[in-house]
């Protein structure tokens, strides 16, 4: 195993469950839990380096999604020519006969996968969340095997699969993201997304968004052997009578030959992309046989996730936003196109580069006023100088929520969707996110 992270550590203990002789290799140093459960599993293990003799020796390299393809390490291990496999694909081959739900994306993944996952539960389906979320696939299936498993897919976790056969792929959307891993090469990106579905077969199920340009580019020109399904907001979009679309304020998601719908009102996750969110859960839900009325119930009843549109509170009639997982434009494309109420966006952090001409017509609509927050917000100024006449430059997050509070008036909804990564001043977008809801509880 290179790495031992969670999904480094569930691989050993499965490798070591299933007979293998592991050897797990850290660069860099292993949290003491993981530590212990390795003592304690009696899996040997070294950090601080790569003894690379010894992984040379080995019949198969687990390679944890973090490590890159040009580190020393892997460059040995291609070179000799030993399989390598992602974690997934690792855990994938003790699965059994179970049931795998597999979701990627560029945005939504984990969104989507927790709301497939309550339905499921709520269905009273056998069922786990694993991947990116929570347990790793592998540690799930060594210690608690399910009947279903829904699996988070990162695009670094299909990059080397094998015999990975989703029973149910799902692709929310792409946008260029860790173009630094694909030798800068969208279409690399792209084609690492559609593995998801490349082991399918007829019998499955790849469930796709219709509206997605890039996708559409793609499937244009490559074939699934699974039965694709479509969602898309735009009934005109449907390419068969099964799928999702949304007409009318209402939701809907046709399979079997049965239509199932409700008013988008009564779904408790708010914006457009959690509708996109929605209909792949809810065609995945139906496929695997739950009833619709239980599909409703669990819309209504999800509790959505942390940092993601999460509403902190309301202070003297305004309402706070913590949206600290929107590290690229994107997404806050969808959080400033899910308000309505005039909005005071705070933006800011380590930019990758942004693009904001994405953002500009949303934010003319919307945004009254906006708050820097970050070390550099000079991209920030420059991008909306000419557009927005109150633009506050703030580098901490008491002083982004004063300033915040300073400019909105009742009635107003503050904001907190960054487009940038966190590192400049938080831990990550967690801690941002803890600390902006923190300093709002304050004022
Ligand atoms: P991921 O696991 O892919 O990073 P999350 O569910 O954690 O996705 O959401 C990440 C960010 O993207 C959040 O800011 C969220 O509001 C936004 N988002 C969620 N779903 C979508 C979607 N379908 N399209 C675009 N943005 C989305």
């Amino acid at each position: 195993m290179l790495g031992a992270g969670e999904s480094g550590i569930g691989a050993a203990l499965l490798g070591k469950q299933q007979g293998w002789q592991v050897f797990v290799s850290e660069f860099g140093g292993i949290r003491e839990n993981y530590r212990n459960e390795l003592i304690e599993a009696a899996i040997p293990f070294e950090d601080g380096g790569h003894s690379i003799d010894l992984i040379l020796r080995a019949d198969c390299v687990v390679k944890s999604p973090g490590i890159s393809e040009k580190v020393p390490v892997m460059k040995a291990v291609r070179e000799a020519g030993i399989e390598v496999c992602s974690e997934v694909e690792f855990a994938f081959r003790y699965k059994g006969d179970s049931k795998v739900v597999a979701i990627t994306g560029s945005n939504g993944k984990s969104t989507t996968t927790k709301l497939t996952y309550h339905i499921f539960k709520e269905a009273g389906y056998d069922a786990a969340m694993v991947g990116n979320i929570g347990y790793s696939f592998a540690r799930q299936i060594a210690l608690q095997p399910a009947q279903w498993y829904i699996v988070e897919v990162s695009s670094f976790q299909l990059d080397d699969i094998h015999r990975f056969k989703p029973d149910v792929a799902v692709l929310l959307n792409i946008t260029p993201d860790h173009l630094d891993r694909y030798d800068y090469k969208l279409e690399n990106y792209i084609q690492s997304k559609f593995r998801i579905t490349e082991n399918q077969a007829q019998a499955d199920y790849f469930i796709i968004n219709a509206d997605d340009d890039l996708i559409e580019q793609y499937l244009a020109k490559h074939s699934t052997q699974a039965k694709k399904i479509y969602f898309t907001m735009n009934e005109q979009n449907m390419r068969s009578d099964e799928g999702g679309f949304i007409s009318n304020d209402e939701i809907h998601f046709r399979v079997d030959g049965e239509d199932a719908g409700m008013s988008i009102h009564d779904l408790s996750i708010k914006g457009k992309h959690n509708q996109y969110n929605s209909m792949a859960a809810g065609i995945s839900a139906r496929i695997a046989g739950i009833r619709k009325e239980k599909i409703r119930e669990s819309f209504s009843s999800f509790e959505g996730l942390e940092h993601r549109l999460e509403f902190v509170t309301t202070v003297r009639g305004v309402d706070y936003i913590n949206d600290s997982k929107a590290t690229n434009v994107n997404s806050v494309w969808f959080a400033l196109e899910s308000m309505n109420k005039p909005t005071v966006l705070i933006l800011g952090g380590q930019d990758k580069g942004n693009d904001y001409n994405e953002i500009m017509e949303l934010v003319r609509e919307k945004v009254k006023a906006i708050v820097c927050m970050g070390v550099d917000n000079a991209p920030i100024l420059s991008a909306f100088g000419d557009v927005i006449a109150d633009i506050a430059d703030t580098h901490s997050v008491k002083d982004a929520v004063k300033a915040a509070y300073a400019l909105a008036d009742k009635g107003d909804v503050v904001l907190l969707s960054p487009a940038c990564a966190s590192f400049d001043l938080f831990k990550n977008y967690e801690d941002r996110g803890r600390q902006f809801k923190e300093a709002v509880r304050e004022l």
